[in-house]
This record gives C-alpha cells, sequence and structure tokens, in this order.
C-alpha cells in the first residue's frame, strides 16, 4: 500500500536540515575568508632561548594546524638546509625559524607566494612549507624525504643568497621569467645536489618545461663535505581559528558530500 503523503512528509522534514546546512557551509566560507586575513606568523617556540644560546645552532619549528609530524620528518626538514648552510655559509652558529602549514598559508603569505610548496622570506627571516603541497607535489618514483630534501636544500641557498646580500626583497618573478631567474636556477641546481647526495636509489633531475635537465655534478660537492651540525631543535604546536575552521569545513564535507 502506497502512502503519498508520507513522501511528502519526509520532504518537509527534510528541507530545514538542507537549508541550514547550506547556511553552516556559506557562514564557514566566510569565517575562513575573514580568518585568513588577519591571521600573522605565530610567535617562536624558543623566544627566551634565542637571547641567551647564541653560541648554538637553533632550529625553531612550529607546526600550524598539522598535527600528525614525526620526529623523522622534522630531521628530514632541517639536515639538508643545514647542509647547504654549511657548505656555502661555514660552520658559524645560525638560528632558523620554520613555520610549517598543515591547513595552506595564510591570506598575508599567499598574497606574495601564491603557488609557493615552501619559502624563504628574507623579511622576516623565516621559512614557510606548505604541508599539503610538499605530499601533493612529490614524483611518483621518489620518496618523500628525498623529495623534502630537494625542497628545503632549494629554500636554504635563497637564505645563503639573501645573507650574501643580493636583493631578495621582490622574491621569485612569475611565468616564464622564473624559469630564467638567477637564484631560482641556482636555487633548484643546490637543491637537487644535496637530495641526491643523501644515499636514495634514484636521481633528480629538475627540468623546466623545453629545457634539458639540470644536471648534478660528479662528484657531488655534498658527497664528502663533513657535517657534524648538531643543532637545538625546538618544536612548538600551533592551532589556529582558520586551521580549526578548515578541518571542520574538511571533516563536513567528507562525511556528507
Ligand atoms: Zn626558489
Amino acid at each position: 500500500m502506497k502512502h503519498p503523503s508520507l513522501r511528502r512528509l519526509k520532504r518537509s522534514v527534510l528541507l530545514p536540515y538542507g537549508l541550514a546546512f547550506i547556511a553552516l557551509i556559506v557562514s564557514m566560507w566566510s569565517i575562513q575568508i575573514a580568518l585568513l586575513r588577519l591571521e600573522s606568523f605565530p610567535a617562536p617556540a624558543s623566544k627566551t632561548y634565542l637571547l641567551k644560546k647564541e653560541d648554538r645552532t637553533l632550529v625553531d619549528i612550529t607546526f600550524v594546524d598539522s598535527p600528525k609530524i614525526s620526529l623523522d620528518f622534522v630531521d628530514d626538514m632541517i639536515n639538508p638546509m643545514l647542509r647547504v648552510m654549511q657548505n656555502h655559509m661555514g660552520s658559524a652558529p645560525y638560528h632558523a625559524r620554520i613555520v610549517v602549514y598543515g591547513q595552506g598559508f595564510p591570506a598575508s603569505i599567499t598574497n606574495q607566494h601564491a603557488s609557493a610548496i615552501a619559502a624563504y622570506i628574507p623579511a622576516e627571516d623565516i621559512f614557510i612549507v606548505d604541508l599539503n603541497k610538499t605530499y601533493q607535489s612529490k614524483p611518483k618514483d621518489f620518496p618523500i624525504r628525498q623529495w623534502i630534501a630537494f625542497l628545503m636544500g632549494h629554500e636554504a641557498t635563497h637564505l645563503w643568497q639573501a645573507k650574501r646580500g643580493d636583493d631578495m626583497s621582490k622574491g621569485s618573478p612569475k611565468g616564464l621569467l622564473y624559469n630564467s631567474d638567477k637564484h631560482e636556477r641556482e636555487a633548484f641546481q643546490e637543491g637537487q645536489n644535496v637530495a641526491n647526495s643523501l644515499g636514495f636509489p634514484q636521481q633528480i633531475a629538475w627540468k623546466f618545461k623545453g629545457e634539458s635537465a639540470f644536471v648534478t655534478p660528479s662528484p657531488n660537492p655534498y658527497w664528502f663535505m663533513p657535517f657534524d651540525k648538531k643543532p637545538d631543535i625546538h618544536i612548538s604546536y600551533n592551532w589556529t581559528l582558520r586551521g580549526k575552521a578548515l578541518s571542520l569545513w574538511n571533516w563536513v564535507r567528507s562525511s556528507h558530500i
């Protein structure tokens, strides 16, 4: 026996839920946009430490909105950076600040580094890393550790370029100018060299469209470089309202759509 009235009833019961769901999505989206504009860099984990121990190499990492991080991953990020720094800047102690974003960069960063996976910001002396993009951009055949070495070696090169006095204030040029930019080319070469010195089975050979691949020198300068850096590492975790809204948003999306 059919109950035509039951179907009508069902529809009228579901309608308010549907409208409320749409309202929820719209409001969360606008909250996200608003929060994106407010966010600034988190305070370093080692604020007071920085003043006291100038003679030690220190790496200060803040994970923003990214809870699932292993200490091995931290090592994989820091090691290639310190190798590049030591190779070009000597073994003087250095204090590096890295901010790793687990839910994308805030708007204050994306204005300048729209498509960046990672970047060095000379004005702040800070490295930033987009964790999702790091994983998404990894070529299939390479282990993530080698890819991270490539990215972080690249960014450490930009630090060295800034410290040697090159003007890095304008950031990377866009489009085809990016491919021919001497700072970028040097950074790709250096990132490749350090990533290919770590004993992974395949060699990264970076290639811009229409060009031949970068060649890693043999012997690789990083093979024989004595490397004894044991930095102090300070790690802090920081959840932003934006990150919370985004993870809620992702949860709503994945469980309802
Ligand atoms: Zn670069």
